[in-house]
């Protein structure tokens, strides 16, 4: 089956869909992008990732290419001509094409939007949580604007690479203080002694993971408590569990730090439970 693309206004073959070689994503990192977790066909969290979408973009002053409404269409048509129904959707918006200059271009500069879906399997996916993921530590590096959804990942993909070459899945960020901020590309969560759940708490050093909000409530109705408190690899290592979340993983248990089994180095019953009540939770909400 081949797969399309919506680039700016039209539908292509993915294969040989583009953006103009001046498109200030490309060369800039100027731009901003969101990822939905699809379950049958639709958009989990999709208010989160809408929200959270607006406001990146409000920050970095990128004009909305389409209001929600225009928007939730061509995402679902993107899904129908893919023949996505497990999946994940794919969106950026970039400030445009312009001539190469660093300050904005001109108000009347067009914002791209490009929009990608692919299919996933479930199944497949439950596999790698019931093996769980190693993780590893590494000095933050990124900008103090960790809050806003950019493009501009270098330090990420250095660090996703760094963890894929130690045969992790996933890089925690440890800050000045030694404390972890976040992963790559999930928000970073352990499991105390007394049941108690740690995570960040959310400021302009950490992505407002949509998946954490949505935990966080399914947390609440099971009665867990939360201690918003970051945490240092030293107390992950320690911990009962841990455990990272995000669009692309959902929940997914760590059973490494650094090298050191976390418990007993299997997947945590927690994380394992939670994984299945953000997933349930997820498809009883989609858009
Ligand atoms: N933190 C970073 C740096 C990310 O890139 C992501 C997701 O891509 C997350 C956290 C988790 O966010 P969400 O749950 O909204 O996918």
């Amino acid at each position: 089956m081949s797969r399309v693309a919506y680039v700016n206004g039209t539908y292509q073959p993915h294969a040989r869909a583009g953006v103009h070689i001046e498109d200030r994503g490309y060369q800039f990192g100027d731009g901003v992008y969101e990822v939905w977790a699809i379950f049958g066909g639709k958009l989990a969290d999709a208010e989160g990732h809408f929200a959270r979408l607006e406001r990146s973009l409000n920050e970095l002053r990128i004009e909305a290419p389409m209001g929600r409404a225009a928007l939730t269409v061509v995402l679902h048509e993107v899904l129908r001509r893919n023949h996505v129904r497990d999946g994940l959707l794919y969106l950026q918006v970039t400030r445009g094409v312009a001539r190469r200059d660093h300050a904005f271009p001109a108000a009347n500069t067009a914002p791209s939007l490009v929009i990608t879906a692919r299919a996933t399997d479930p199944a497949a996916a439950e596999v790698r949580a019931a093996k769980g993921i190693a993780v590893v530590i590494l000095p933050e590096n990124r900008w103090g604007r960790c809050d806003i959804k950019s493009v501009n990942l270098l330090p990420n993909v250095l660090a996703k690479q760094a963890a894929r070459e130690k045969g992790a899945g996933e890089a925690w960020f440890v800050d000045a203080d030694g404390l972890v901020t976040e992963g790559a590309s999930s928000n970073a969560w352990i499991i105390d002694a007394d049941g108690t759940l740690r995570t960040r708490s959310v400021t302009s050093n950490i992505l407002r993971g949509v998946t954490r909000s949505t935990l966080m409530r399914v947390i609440a109705d099971k009665g867990l408590r939360v201690d918003e408190r970051p945490f240092t690899p030293a107390e992950a290592q320690a911990a009962h569990e841990a455990f990272i979340t995000g669009a692309g993983t959902l929940v997914m248990p760590v059973i490494s730090v650094d090298g050191r089994s976390v418990g007993d180095g299997k997947p945590g019953p927690v994380a394992t439970e939670l994984r299945a009540a953000y997933i349930r939770y997820a498809k009883k909400g989609g858009a």
